[in-house]
């Protein structure tokens, strides 16, 4: 099976406002090519390149990562095969997809439908799309009012603003214990999933990981992404 790929690149998950599913994790970073050609220049072959996706899982094995992070709208079959395969799988889209349950679902404006899913987290620019949200999914926003609203004044689990005032911590929701620590994108502290005070479960999807290189971690210290496709 082949996937056009505009780019593929290393980095931290929290860069890619992936929070609560293998926090801390580098993911290979894949952004696929989906839209028909537009331009002469894109039909002539800049238009993205196609991978087998046995090369994908070769090029995350080379640099020892299990998380593969997609944008855009990853077919159902190869999601699964990477799962069968020993991958963790997220996808970064705008509209709800099939996707195996074990997969992690980032969605962009879920203005129409929030699937019922295990793993999912939610980005939305207004407060008509968090309507349909359920307060236990981590929300994503750029704008502090609908932080303010949904965190301070809805009771909102998980709430995160990426603009300033930034707010990209993690509190318990039960006792408002700092839990997850977060700065440039990256997870500077963790409690893990559970609360230290109260001892609330905190979902999050947490596994053991083969340990990448400390030189990938010394380059993602410099800078936020290391292109590799
Ligand atoms: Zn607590």
């Amino acid at each position: 099976m082949k996937l056009r790929i505009a780019l593929g690149e290393l980095t931290y998950v929290e860069r890619l406002y992936i929070y609560h599913y293998l926090p801390g994790s580098i993911a290979l970073h894949v952004v696929l090519q989906w839209n028909p050609p537009a331009t002469v220049p894109e039909l002539q072959g800049t238009y993205g390149k196609e991978y087998y996706l046995e090369e994908i899982m070769h090029k995350a094995d080379s640099y020892k990562v299990r998380h593969i992070v997609f944008d855009g709208p990853l077919p159902t079959e190869a999601a699964e095969k990477l799962i069968e395969e020993g991958y963790y799988v997220s996808v970064r889209y705008v509209e709800p997809l099939n996707l195996p349950e074990e997969a992690n679902l980032f969605l962009a404006s879920p203005l129409k439908d929030v699937p019922k899913r295990e793993w999912l987290e939610v980005a939305v620019n207004s407060f008509q799309e968090a309507e349909r949200v359920p307060k236990e999914v981590p929300i994503h926003t750029f704008k502090y009012e609908i932080y303010e609203e949904l965190y301070e004044r809805q009771g909102y689990y998980y709430v995160y603003n990426h603009d300033q005032p930034l707010r990209e911590d993690t509190r318990c929701p039960r006792c408002k214990t700092p839990n997850a620590i977060r700065e440039m994108g990256r997870l500077i502290a963790w409690d893990g999933p559970q609360c230290r005070k109260c001892g609330y479960r905190i979902k999050y999807k947490v596994a053991e990981l083969p340990k990448p290189s400390p030189r990938l971690h010394e380059i993602l210290a410099w800078q936020t992404s290391f292109v590799v496709i």
